[in-house]
Order: structure tokens, then C-alpha cells, then sequence
């Protein structure tokens, strides 16, 4: 009896299962050990081609690589998703290699047919005084980017206004990207985050904090789940 009903309660929960399936977010921290010179056509079928990654910024005051930060970061967002109910696929979760290049970021993103493909990174400059933070999106590309434009920018819009909000770093707002890899072979809605600046030593100190990279992962997760039409409170 109690086996019986076991069994028809799980055939109901898969039955309405299929409604409730979990969003799929695929979370890409920037950069690995190595950087991959070796170079990747920016779109499909452009003869115009840049380096897979050139490396990333290092921290002026902290010593973190960018790697590690993004990493560090994308991990306690993935926490708060997953507590939140999204399934979580990551690029990367270690940072031990050699960069895969942008294309096979995007083919993740693209085979897991994520709701939403989120890049995060932060930046760097010559100029110690640059600071804040910004999202990138694609831009508008007939044959590239024409079926994930309108919700890639939505999903750049509420991000930055989250991680804004949760980090307190100045807003820089948005910028769209022609010449982004990632962007360019990315079949589903897709975002780069710079958190902050790395080359400013007060973002610099506060982003290597375990407070201030929850911040983030906070700000990411509610911009997220905002996107996903959801209850941002899920984040914590
Ligand atoms: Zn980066």
C-alpha cells in the first residue's frame, strides 16, 4: 500500500514535473590559469579573428588574479542559485588550466540551452582612478546575435541595476559589444559583468573580501532570478 502510493505520487510529480523544470543558468568566471593565445573567429563565419583570452587583470593591492576573483565569485553565485532552484552549469570550476577560448564558452551555454549565459569578470586600466561597475551585451547583429539582442539587454539592464545596488561601486551602466567571441556564438541570452576595477586599489581590497565577493554573488543572483521573472528574495 504504502509502496503503491509511493509510486503513483512520483508518477504525478513527474507528470507535473515537466511544467517546473528548474532554468538552466550557465555561470562563466573569466580567465583560467593560463591565458590562450592562439586565436578564434569573432563570429560565426568571420575571417575576422582575436585571441581566445588574453588573461586578465591582476589586483594592484590584493595580488588575485582575475581568474580567481571571477571563480571565487561565480562559486558562492551558484550557491545562492541553486538554493534559489535554478540549475547550475559552470564553465569552469577550478582555475588550474589553460584558457578554452570564448566559442567554447558560448557551446556550453549554447548545449545547456541556458535561460541565461552570465560572463563574469572584472576589470582593469591604466588609469589606477577608473572604477565602478558595468555590464556588457551584445550588440544587434543580423545572423549572430538578432534572437538573443532584445532579452540579452534586458538581462544586462537588471544585473547591473543588482550588482550596483549590492556592491556600491559607481554604475557605469551598459555597453554593447560587436566584437565580443562570446557574444557572437552565444545562442541564448548572454551578459559580461565587470564587478569592479582591479587596477583601483580601494575596489581592488574590498573585491578580495569574502564580504564583498558575496555582495556580488548577491547582486548577481537577484539580477538573475529578476530576469527569470522570479522572487529575488529566493537569493537571500
Ligand atoms: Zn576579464
Amino acid at each position: 500500500m504504502l509502496v503503491a502510493l509511493l509510486v503513483a505520487s512520483l508518477a504525478v510529480t513527474r507528470v507535473s514535473g515537466a511544467s517546473v523544470t528548474p532554468p538552466v543558468v550557465v555561470l562563466d568566471p573569466g580567465h583560467d590559469l593560463r591565458a590562450n593565445l592562439r586565436t578564434e573567429p569573432i563570429g560565426p563565419g568571420s575571417s575576422t579573428r582575436k585571441i581566445k583570452d588574453g588573461g586578465g587583470a591582476h589586483g594592484v593591492v590584493s595580488g588575485l588574479s582575475e581568474a580567481q576573483l571571477n571563480l571565487a565569485v561565480a562559486l558562492r553565485t551558484r550557491t545562492l542559485l541553486e538554493r534559489a532552484g535554478v540549475r547550475v552549469v559552470m564553465t569552469r570550476a577550478t582555475t588550474s588550466g589553460t584558457s578554452i577560448g570564448n566559442i567554447a564558452r558560448a557551446q556550453i551555454a549554447n548545449r545547456a540551452g541556458a535561460a541565461l549565459f552570465l560572463r563574469i569578470h572584472a576589470d582593469g586600466s591604466t588609469d589606477p582612478s577608473a572604477r565602478g561597475s558595468h555590464t556588457l551585451y551584445p550588440a544587434l547583429r543580423s545572423g549572430w546575435t538578432d534572437d538573443i539582442y532584445t532579452q540579452s539587454k534586458r538581462a544586462a539592464g537588471v544585473v547591473q541595476r543588482e550588482v550596483v545596488r549590492s556592491l556600491g561601486f559607481p554604475d557605469r551602466g551598459l555597453q554593447e559589444r560587436t566584437d565580443f567571441t562570446g557574444f557572437n556564438w552565444a545562442d541564448v541570452p548572454a551578459i559580461l559583468v565587470e564587478l569592479g576595477y582591479m587596477t583601483n586599489p580601494r575596489e581592488d581590497r574590498l573585491l578580495a573580501t569574502p564580504t564583498y565577493q558575496r555582495r556580488a554573488a548577491r547582486g548577481l543572483c537577484r539580477g538573475t532570478l529578476l530576469f527569470l521573472r522570479r522572487a529575488p528574495s529566493a537569493c537571500g
